[in-house]
């Protein structure tokens, strides 16, 4: 891929990521914030702010994932290998890129991932 095309892509990754970290430190503010109001509450409310705090987990949980899958391909730009699959090794879709820019796989193997065909592969 040639250099225009990957700060191109690095850009929108970096965007992404900034977006990523500060909705992260948002969410665990109104986590705590959700805690600190617990315990003057009654059942009804608590019920419905356990379910929210709940709620922001998942929500940050989501957020700091995806986080990492910005960071990792931000971290493959690095090493060089942007824009190749990890189970393959073929170059992924420019088209995909597009609208994934953190994409691991090519299309076809990330079809054969959803229909459980593949092992997804765990990195830290
Ligand atoms: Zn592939």
């Amino acid at each position: 891929m040639d250099k225009k095309k990957i700060d191109h892509y690095r850009k929108l990754l970096e965007t992404r990521r900034l977006n990523l970290r500060e909705s992260v430190a948002r969410t665990e503010e109104d986590g705590r914030a959700a805690q600190a109001t617990d315990s003057a509450q009654d059942i009804a409310d608590r019920a419905s702010s356990s379910y929210q705090k709940e709620f922001l987990f998942a929500q940050s949980n989501n957020d700091r994932q995806f986080l990492q899958m910005v960071e990792h391909a931000l971290s493959n730009m690095t090493e060089g290998v942007y824009g190749e699959c990890e189970q393959c090794g073929e170059v992924i879709n420019e088209r995909r890129l597009d609208a994934v820019p953190w994409a691991r796989h090519c299309i076809g193997c990330q079809e054969k991932l959803e229909r459980g065909e593949l092992e997804q592969t765990q990195e830290s």
